[in-house]
């Protein structure tokens, strides 16, 4: 049985410009042309938000002092809906079901694609530990023995289940093997916990990703969930420092980190 304490975050997808078509949408207009007007330098991220939010007025070239500046003030007057254009996506492993099913409760502006139960085989599944669990203290040894030893029990439970069930759905009664095993394991994962590991692909704008990081880095939030938003933050700050640069982290007292942002829910 493996057990996985820490989530893998990967960047896999990011936004782009292109540039050329902006010039060309600039020069039919009759506006001032790149790199004048769209003072957003390489940052494709900051580049979408000041292309789509000075097309509202067609103000290309005028205006604020340069794209920090831009950007402060769409966060501090809440026209968030500019940042709904700016996507990123993310594949996360070493997840437990518990948070996932937390994470596809978020709706608007984000996308999922999970692994499947009724799919994959779960035989060899990871189990996540808590992270309670994984903090060294008084009756620590004992919790992670109850832990063990239900996953244990879990593991065991859904490899009989999935045999007992090849005796009970007769193959006749389907028209391909695929549909039989699925059939099985879509019972059999019943037994599974929460702990269960899974993967996920999520997409989300700007805008989602912020009120997402709000929701789940704060204090309220569960440990996992938490300490997840805080590393997709800590990527997102690096590509967008301009997009995300307001949520400060702090430490807890009790081993755990938050997020919060200076512009809420934008
Ligand atoms: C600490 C914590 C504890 C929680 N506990 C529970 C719990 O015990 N039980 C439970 O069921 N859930 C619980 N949740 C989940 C919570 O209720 C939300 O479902 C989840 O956080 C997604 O938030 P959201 O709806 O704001 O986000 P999104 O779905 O991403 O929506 C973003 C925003 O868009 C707007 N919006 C989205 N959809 C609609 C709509 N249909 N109509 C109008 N406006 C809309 C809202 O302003 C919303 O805030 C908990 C969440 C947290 C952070």
């Amino acid at each position: 049985m493996k057990l996985v304490s820490k989530a893998n975050v990967y960047l896999v997808s990011r936004p782009s410009v292109d540039w050329e078509q902006v010039a060309a949408f600039l020069a039919d207009e009759g506006v001032p042309p790149v790199p004048d007007s769209i003072r957003a330098g390489s940052d494709a991220s900051n580049a979408i938000v000041e292309i789509s939010a000075r097309l509202c007025y067609m103000s290309y070239g005028r205006g604020r002092r340069d794209i920090a500046d831009f950007i402060h003030n769409l966060l501090s007057s809440k026209d968030g809906s500019v940042f709904e254009h700016v996507n990123y996506g993310f594949v996360l492993t070493g997840v437990s079901r518990s948070l996932t099913h937390e994470l596809v409760r978020h709706r608007a502006g984000f996308a999922f694609s999970q692994r499947s139960q009724r799919y994959v085989d779960e035989t060899d599944s990871s189990f996540v530990v808590p992270p309670a669990l994984a903090q060294d203290g008084e009756g620590a040894e004992e919790a992670s023995a109850i832990l063990e030893k239900a996953l244990e029990t879990a593991t065991d439970s859904y490899a009989d289940l999935v045999n007992a069930l090849g005796s009970v759905i007769p193959r006749e009664r389907f028209d391909s093997a695929t549909d039989r095993r699925k059939a099985i394991r879509q019972a059999a994962r019943s037994v599974l916990p929460n702990a269960t590991e899974t993967k996920i692909f999520v997409t989300a704008n700007v805008r989602a990703w912020r009120h997402f990081i709000e929701m789940r880095g704060a204090i309220y939030a569960d440990w996992e969930i938490r300490a997840v938003a805080l590393q997709i933050l800590d990527l997102l700050q690096k590509e967008a420092p301009l997009l995300f640069g307001d949520f400060e982290v702090s430490d807890l007292p009790d081993g755990t980190r938050i997020a919060t942002p200076e512009f809420s829910k934008v």
